[in-house]
C-alpha cells in the first residue's frame, strides 16, 4: 500500500561511518523531514555514530529528537527568538543568536544560557555583523552566560568560500577565541581552516552525511490497481479525456508524501511543443512526467497527484506483465518526500 523507502543499512551505516571518521567535530544535522528518513531515525543513527551533539533547524525539533531519545547537546540552527522562550527550559539546548535584541531577551530570561553566536556571511540570512560581536560578547559575559562559539554558514557555492570563512573566522577570533561552527566547507577546506585558526572547529553535516551513498538506498511505490482504458474516454477527478488507449496504474504515494506534479520541460517553448505534438508526445498532449517507472520508463500522470496514490498512463499494450502489488521503481528526492514506510 506503500510509498517505500528500502535502506542497504550496513551499507549505509558503513558510509556515515566513513565521514564521521574523517570529519573530526562532526555535527549531524536532522531537521525538515529528517532527509527522508525521518528525525527519530537521524537521532537513533546521531546515536549510533558516537556524536556529541545533534543540530536541528527549528525549536520544535528539540522536543521531537528528545522525545526519539536523543540525550546530548542540541544546537538549534534557526537563530532564537522571544518566541521560542520554551526550549531554554532544556538546559543541554544551545540556541543560536541572530540579533542583538534577542541576545538581550535571551540573557534575561536565562542568564546561564549557552550561546552560539551567527556571524553573517554573503548567504544574507541570519547573523550578527562583525561589528556587532564584542558588543554580543560583552552582553553574555555580564550575564554570566556561556559563549559556545561562534557560527558561520557559508553558500554552496566554492568560489571566495574559504576565503571568506578564514576572514569572518579572523574577525570572530579577534574579539573572543571559542569554538567555530561551520557548514558546507569540503574535507579539504575544512582541514585546512581547522588547522590554520587554533579553536576547536565544528562541522555541521546533513546531506552529504544522510543522502551521500545513493546506492544504498531505493524507493518503490506499489501497484494498487491496473484499468484498461479507451481512447477518448474520460477518467480520474478531473474526467480528462485519454489522448491514447493503453493502462491507468493507480501507484501508491500522492501529495501526503510530496508527490509533486512538476511542469513540463521538454517542450518549453511554441516551436519545441509543435515538434512534439507531430511525433505525438503525451507531453504535447499537456500530460506532465511522473517520478514513477513502469517498465524502465517514466510515466505520464494521468493527473494530478491524488493525497496518497497517483495515476499513471502506460500507452498500448504495454502494461505486459504489470500486476497488482508489483512494486515500481520512484524518483524521489528525499528531502521532500514522506515514506509511508522506511525497510531497513
Ligand atoms: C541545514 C543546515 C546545514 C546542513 O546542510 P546540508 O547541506 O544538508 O549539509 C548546516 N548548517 C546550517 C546553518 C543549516 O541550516
Amino acid at each position: 500500500m506503500s510509498l517505500t523507502l528500502h535502506l542497504d543499512t550496513e551499507a549505509w551505516r558503513a558510509h556515515m561511518a566513513r565521514v564521521a571518521a574523517e570529519t573530526p567535530g562532526l555535527v549531524p544535522v536532522a531537521k525538515g523531514n529528517g532527509y527522508g528518513y525521518g528525525l527519530p531515525r537521524l537521532a537513533a543513527e546521531a546515536e549510533r555514530l558516537g556524536a556529541d551533539t545533534l543540530a536541528v533547524g527549528i525549536s520544535g525539533e528539540a522536543a521531537t529528537v528528545r522525545m526519539a531519545g536523543w540525550q546530548n547537546d542540541i544546537v538549534v540552527l534557526t537563530p532564537w527568538t522571544p518566541d521560542d522562550a520554551a526550549l531554554l527550559a532544556d538546559t543541554l539546548v544551545v540556541p543560536t543568536i541572530g540579533r542583538l535584541d534577542d541576545l538581550h531577551q535571551l540573557v534575561t530570561l536565562r542568564p546561564d544560557a549557552r550561546i552560539i553566536l551567527e556571524v553573517m556571511t554573503s548567504m544574507r540570512r541570519h547573523g550578527l555583523q562583525t561589528s556587532e560581536l564584542a558588543e554580543a560578547v560583552a552582553i553574555i559575559d555580564a550575564a554570566g552566560a556561556t559563549l559556545e562559539g561562534f557560527t558561520i554558514h557559508l553558500p554552496m557555492v566554492a568560489g571566495g568560500r574559504l576565503a571568506e570563512a578564514r576572514q569572518l573566522a579572523d574577525a570572530a577570533l579577534a574579539v573572543r577565541r571559542a569554538p567555530l561552527w561551520l557548514s558546507h566547507l569540503d574535507a579539504d577546506e575544512y582541514r585546512e581552516l581547522s588547522a590554520s585558526v587554533g579553536v576547536p572547529t565544528r562541522l555541521r553535516m546533513g546531506t552529504k552525511l544522510w543522502l551521500g551513498a545513493p546506492a544504498t538506498r531505493s524507493v518503490t511505490a506499489r501497484v494498487l490497481d491496473v484499468h484498461r482504458v479507451e481512447r477518448g474516454e474520460r477518467i480520474g477527478y478531473w474526467q480528462r479525456r485519454m489522448p491514447r488507449s493503453g493502462s491507468v496504474v493507480v501507484v501508491s504515494g500522492g501529495t501526503a508524501n510530496g508527490i509533486a506534479m512538476e511542469a513540463p520541460t521538454a517542450a518549453a517553448n511554441p516551436r519545441q511543443r509543435l515538434i512534439a505534438a507531430a511525433t505525438g508526445s503525451l507531453e504535447a498532449l499537456g500530460l506532465s512526467l511522473s517520478p514513477y517507472s513502469i517498465n524502465r520508463r517514466k510515466r505520464f500522470f494521468v493527473e494530478p497527484p491524488h493525497m496518497q496514490s497517483s495515476l499513471v498512463f502506460v500507452p498500448g499494450g504495454e502494461d505486459a506483465g504489470l500486476a497488482v502489488g508489483d512494486e515500481v521503481p520512484v524518483e524521489a528526492r528525499l528531502t521532500t518526500v514522506t515514506f509511508d514506510q522506511i525497510i531497513g
